[in-house]
């Protein structure tokens, strides 16, 4: 008998964590391995934050939440929309979760019928289209162009859109490419959702405080009549690296937030009452001096990836707007040969040539719906990222 639903024939373990985990074991086999695959922040959780949290554990906030989250920090994710970007946000319009991914999911769950589509531009975050499917839907893939900066273009997705096309999902900082989409080109993909009234959009700013050159405009600022069918998801993993804890939060229309509860809490409960209260204190700016050390961080790590890969045979750096991703193609590589004559075929081939060769952990862009590409997280110190360059350029180097 067939043990598995088939919802559930569709899930897959995050190619990231596999890679992941193959590094892991090569480490403990005793070999010198850089990981660079890694979605998290490499700094801890800044002290005032772990602070609150240790101070609700001594009061005694150790129960049962709110399904959609405690009262003060649905207060204050709301009071941060309507401060940073002017929208009309209210405690009413936001859920709490264990994670954005885990407003994703609930969002998918909520709103999707069996067949009904999803528009994901690739390269995507795995989750996207893997949520998509588990919850019964299709992913309409839409591969974006280097040219267009890995962006979804107006009429890709004028082109995309069907009767049945349930969301559309935007990542800006994106991860992988690291793209930040321009208040220019949020307007025009506004335009065309404005021809598409059935289309929701989920906007992931998971990235949102982690940019390089100028702060990523906001799509409802640039489009506040979306404000009806977008769900914002954002949360303190990224921002305040706190990936641990599992906080998230999406923000968006009153009826589609009452669903996600209703799904959150046959699932779930509420998120964690110790992660709410650490996060809140980060909303509340506990630790606001950390932004702007991480960024800057982030920022010259950005740098520093793309100026020391550029040089290198067979590589192109897509320089990072935001996020800690850096989007490298690997088009030269294709059709060389490693030493021992075996060809490099695929962008999977060159990521496990780095590892194998100088014991370098990234994931390939396969992984992330697009190739020839590899992504590399530089969410690692300087000392990491210099000595990945170099053994990079080796391995590259030694490609013929
Ligand atoms: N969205 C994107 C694009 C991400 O990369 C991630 C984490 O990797 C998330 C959402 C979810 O983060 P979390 O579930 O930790 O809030």
């Amino acid at each position: 008998p067939r043990v598995l639903s088939r919802r559930a024939r569709g899930a897959e373990l995050s190619p990231i964590a596999a890679a992941g985990a193959r590094a892991a074991r090569l480490a403990a086999e005793g070999r010198s391995i850089i990981v660079l695959t890694s979605g998290e922040p490499d700094f801890d959780t800044p002290a005032p934050i772990k602070d609150a949290a240790g101070a609700a554990l001594a009061r005694g906030q150790t129960k049962y939440t709110p399904t959609a989250g405690t009262a003060a920090l649905r207060q204050a994710v709301a009071q941060r929309y309507r401060s940073r970007h002017g929208l009309e946000a209210a405690a009413a319009n936001v859920i709490v979760s264990n994670g954005g991914k885990q407003v994703i999911y609930l969002a998918l769950n909520a709103t999707l019928d069996d067949g009904d589509e999803v528009i994901v531009p690739a390269p995507y975050w795995p989750t996207f289209p893997d949520a998509v499917r588990i919850n019964g839907g299709e992913t309409v893939i839409v591969r974006t162009q280097a040219g267009q900066g890995f962006k979804l273009t107006p009429q890709a997705l004028r082109e995309a859109i069907t009767a049945r096309t349930k969301w559309l999902i935007l990542n800006s900082p994106a991860n992988p490419s690291g793209a930040v989409y321009g208040a220019d080109e949020l307007a025009a993909l506004a335009a065309v959702l404005r021809e598409a009234p059935h289309v929701l959009v989920l906007w992931d700013e998971m990235y949102e405080a982690i940019w390089f050159d100028q702060p990523p405009p906001h799509l409802l600022a640039v489009a506040p009549d979306l404000a009806g069918r977008t769900l914002a998801v954002n949360g303190v993993s990224k921002t305040y690296a706190m990936t641990g804890w599992r906080i998230g939060w999406g923000v968006g229309p009153q009826p589609l937030i009452h669903a996600l509860e209703a799904v959150q809490s046959q699932v779930s409960s509420g998120a964690s009452s110790l992660g709410q209260a650490a996060a809140l204190a980060a909303l509340q700016g506990a630790a606001e001096g950390f932004l702007e050390t991480a960024r800057l961080a982030y920022a010259r790590r950005a740098r520093r990836v793309a100026d020391g890969l550029a040089g290198i045979p067979g590589l192109r750096v897509h320089a990072p707007q935001g996020s800690f991703f850096a989007w490298i193609g690997v088009e030269g590589l294709i059709g060389a040969r490693r030493p021992d004559g075996r060809p490099v075929e695929h962008d999977g081939d060159v990521a496990d040539w780095l590892l194998e060769a100088e014991g370098v952990a990234v994931v390939r862009g396969a992984a992330y719906g697009l190739s020839p590409y590899l992504r590399l997280s530089f969410a690692a110190s300087d000392a990491d990222i210099d000595a990945a360059i170099e053994r990079i350029g080796r391995a590259a180097t030694a490609l013929a």
